[in-house]
């Protein structure tokens, strides 16, 4: 780990608000693949947007922590202690999408870094920016913010191939106490739901729909079939919504015209085709980790695909921004993908910073390059008449359109 820049002051919490000072020190993982061709390019834009916004009375002081590739050849480890620490400490942080190593038992780096920073709340919001080409015919239409858990479910890790010891435990366990037959040769994961993970996050959504004027929250489940994890994840939600914000929601049982914000609950696989053919029935998403995970790809592709998707982990104080998409290994280091996810997981993180004026001038103008056709090869491939142009020329449009 490069150490704590000396200037700069650290981002705190107080009274449940965060305060950010003028010079805040935030810590940047670059990532694996793409990782650092949309870092090198975003951290411009940052800097530009800020200077911009703020006349030079704020700026970012940057901190580099390691996890990946570059952590284990210059430390020996994927995601070395410091870095967790670094983030926990400083409470705003971002970084570029990091590689799972396969084999030898290491889980992946992104879901152990939720897992222990407890980040309980993966926000992916998927919005129409004028000019992108899309497959369907009306992109405006797709206007969503998803909340996705982000601690259990089948992502939680517990689990055992096929074969081993603990595998055949849990086989002969399921036969004997529960009288439930597993295939022998059958690989074994276990798909926990709480109640305490679920209602954490239902709130959050509907905290967030509440003070951003939205109209509904959906809770996207498959309890028609996992009645013990999908459906309790609905009957907590519901329970979330009416015992904490009852005077200030109303679901589909009650007259279609209650005020307040509507809570209802749909079936994963009927929301996939109710976003392409009722888009604008959607607003905001309360989700269980799988099917978060697959929605956001979906909804994503309505509206330009993965280069212009944007995420963030959200905790109690710990917020950590980072693009939904992985880490492209074939265009690594060719300088040619598209850095607007990153850059727009900045703006997410400068409004969750109240630093709004920074991150309006990010958004307004990547709409400006994109309107230009100035676009990296994903968008020119679908468009006409479009100048493809590298990733760092990309960031020197977007600047220049401030
Ligand atoms: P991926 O890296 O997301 O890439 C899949 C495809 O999506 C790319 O080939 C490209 O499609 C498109 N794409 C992704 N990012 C793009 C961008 N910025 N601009 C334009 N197009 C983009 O998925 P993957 O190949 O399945 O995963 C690779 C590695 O990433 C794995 O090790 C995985 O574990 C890891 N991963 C990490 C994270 C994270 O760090 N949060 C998330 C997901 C996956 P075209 O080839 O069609 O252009």
């Amino acid at each position: 780990m490069t150490s704590v820049p000396e200037e700069g002051s650290v981002i705190q919490w107080k009274d449940g608000q965060i305060i950010v000072p003028d010079r805040p020190i935030i810590p940047y993982i670059e990532g694996d693949g793409i990782g650092p061709d949309i870092w090198r390019a975003s951290v411009r834009v940052f800097d530009a947007a800020v200077a911009k916004a703020f006349d030079g009375a704020r700026c970012v002081v940057w901190f580099e922590v390691l996890a990946g590739k570059k952590a284990k050849q210059q430390t020996g480890e994927w995601l070395p202690a410091d870095t967790l620490e670094a983030v926990r400490q400083h409470k705003v942080a971002i970084k570029g999408p990091l590689t799972t190593p396969v084999g030898g038992g290491i889980r992946s780096l992104n879901v152990t870094l939720r897992q222990v920073l407890d980040l309980y709340a993966c926000v992916r919001p998927v919005r129409y920016i004028k000019g992108t080409p899309s497959p369907v015919r009306r992109p405006e239409l797709m206007n969503v913010v998803i909340f996705r858990e982000n601690t259990e479910d089948v992502y939680a890790g517990i689990e055992w191939a096929r074969g081993t010891v603990q595998a055949k435990k849990l086989i002969e366990f399921l036969s004997r106490e529960l009288g439930r037959r597993v295939r022998d040769d059958s690989g074994i994961g276990i798909k926990p739901i709480s109640e305490t993970c679920s209602k954490r996050l239902v709130r959050v959504a509907i905290k967030y729909a509440l003070d951003n004027g939205r109209r509904s929250v959906t809770l996207v489940h498959k309890g028609n079939i996992m009645k013990f994890t999908e459906g309790a994840f609905r009957d907590w939600g519901y329970e979330v919504a009416r015992e904490e914000f009852g005077d200030q929601i109303h679901t589909e049982d009650d007259a279609p015209d209650s005020p307040g914000l509507l809570i209802k609950d749909r079936i994963a696989d009927s929301v996939f085709q109710q976003v392409l053919t009722r888009t604008a029935d959607y607003d905001v998403f309360a989700t269980t980790n799988l099917n978060g995970d697959y929605l956001s790809d979906a909804c994503a592709a309505q509206v330009g695909g993965l280069g212009l998707a944007p995420g963030a982990n959200i905790g109690d104080e710990v917020g950590f921004f980072e693009a939904t998409h992985g880490t492209a290994p074939k265009y690594a280091g060719k300088d040619v993908i598209n850095p607007s996810s990153l850059m727009l997981s900045g703006v997410m993180m400068f409004r969750h910073m109240g630093w709004t004026p920074a991150a309006d001038v990010i958004e307004n103008a990547i709409e400006r390059t994109i309107l230009e056709k100035k676009v990296t090869y994903d968008l020119a491939r679908l468009m006409e008449g479009a100048t493809q142009v590298k990733t760092s020329e990309y960031a020197d449009a977007v600047i220049a359109n401030m």
